[in-house]
């Protein structure tokens, strides 16, 4: 094996070298990997052709859905549970249970890593998320429970419903587990089932999956040639673990928030405040974010994001129609298949690298945060969008690139 590797590293380049080595984790196509788990992360980093050249520009995407759960939150799922573990909140093949309640990928990660880790599952989704997403919930075997989409200082919503559903479980099989940060927790015996409320949005082990790993890989493949990185929040824990990691290795590499329709998040970076008058979609819907674009944009603030609000430098707002129309000329241009998020991602991209007036030899770093796959009845749904009154017209993007 060891032979093996230094024949190919003899054969790469200066750059790939540099990264082979720095690596903890081998190149996964060569090894055998420990499980399901073992393909989570190093994923590679694209050069979006199309957008780099019309630029002058590199703009480089880490295709994140490439994980085997096909999104950046298999990251988050495989931390969470780990973490929770290395605490001894749980143990696994003891009949112990994790919780979330996520209209989003991240369900779909627990769910997959869950199980490979010897737990079960229990999910609880608003009643409006993707068809798609929950038939992906239901064939990995997670107990899905759907509920009225609610805001959450009520008591029904579904993070809220998750948390209860994790007491009440650890109350009948006769633990009082559970965690999250700032929780109390009482140990019993290791073999007890217990029951876990990940909570994704206040549990810091998110941040730390990106902080140590999403992070240091952006780092690595780029030999520390990062100019910028732009991400969008849903719990915060990418922008802040990537961000904050990216700063600590080099203060001036730019952090810029890409925000959709109805996130107050914008607002928060650029004037202070999440509900600003002067904005009509900050007070539009206080505690829904209400866009075709799904997984990112908040309403309030999670400990994910006062993690990352400190590093942000700059935020730039992308619209429906912009995200639907970068998503097609993607496909056009490049052949790359992106969900929602990721399009918000892109033009968010191309409005820094314009009003900063970068130039050549610069490199704009961001995430494929899952693919168009995940979509498919809304953001990749030409009659839905038709209905919702969303153009689909991809001059938008030509237009953008060249004023
Ligand atoms: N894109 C998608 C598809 C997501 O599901 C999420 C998480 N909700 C994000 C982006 C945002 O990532 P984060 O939670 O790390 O802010």
């Amino acid at each position: 094996y060891v032979r093996r590797r230094r024949r190919r590293i003899a054969q790469l380049s200066q750059s790939q070298v540099y990264r082979l080595e720095n690596r903890p984790i081998e190149l996964r196509s060569d090894d055998i990997l420990d499980g399901l788990t073992g393909v989570i992360g190093n994923t590679p980093l694209i050069r979006i052709n199309s957008l780099s050249t019309a630029l002058g520009v590199e703009i480089l995407a880490k295709a994140e859905f490439l994980n085997p759960g096909g999104s950046v939150k298999d990251r988050v799922a495989v931390r969470m549970i780990d973490d929770a573990e290395r605490q001894g909140l749980i143990h696994p093949h003891t009949g112990s249970r994790i919780f979330e309640g996520t209209s989003g990928s991240t369900g779909i990660s627990l769910a997959m890593v869950a199980h490979a880790r010897g737990y079960d599952v229990t999910i609880i989704t608003p009643d409006d998320m993707a068809a798609e997403k929950l038939h992906a919930l239901r064939s990995l075997g997670a107990d899905v429970e759907q509920v009225r989409p609610a805001s959450i200082v009520d008591k029904k919503q579904f993070v809220n419903i998750a948390k209860e559903r994790a007491l009440a479980f650890s109350s009948t099989s006769s633990t009082s587990v559970v965690s999250g940060i700032g929780e109390s927790i009482a140990v019993l015996t290791d073999t007890d089932a217990r029951g876990f409320f990940a909570d994704q949005f206040e549990n810091k082990s998110n941040y730390d999956a990106h902080f140590d790993g999403t992070g240091p890989e952006i780092w690595r493949q780029t030999n520390g040639t990062v100019k910028a990185f732009v991400s969008g929040a849903g719990t915060g824990g990418t922008i802040a673990g990537v961000g904050r990691f990216l700063k600590s290795m080099d203060e001036d590499v730019v952090i810029c928030l890409a925000d959709c329709e109805g996130s107050g998040l914008y607002n928060k970076v650029k004037h202070g405040v999440m509900f600003d008058q002067r904005e009509k979609e900050g007070t539009k819907r206080r505690h829904q974010v209400d866009t075709v674009v799904e997984g990112i944009g908040l309403n309030r603030l999670t400990q994910n994001v006062e993690l990352g609000l400190p590093i942000i430098d700059d935020a730039v707002r992308v619209t429906d129609p912009e995200a639907v129309a970068m998503a097609r000329y993607l496909v056009k241009h490049d052949g790359v298949f992106i969900g929602s998020s990721s399009a918000c991602n892109l033009v968010a991209c191309i409005r820094l690298v314009k009003k900063m007036g970068w130039h050549k030899g610069e490199r704009v770093v961001t995430v494929l945060c899952d693919s168009g796959a995940r979509h498919y009845s809304k953001f990749w749904n030409d009659e839905y969008l038709l209905k919702a009154g969303i153009p689909i017209d991809t001059s938008i993007i030509e237009e953008m690139l060249s004023t």
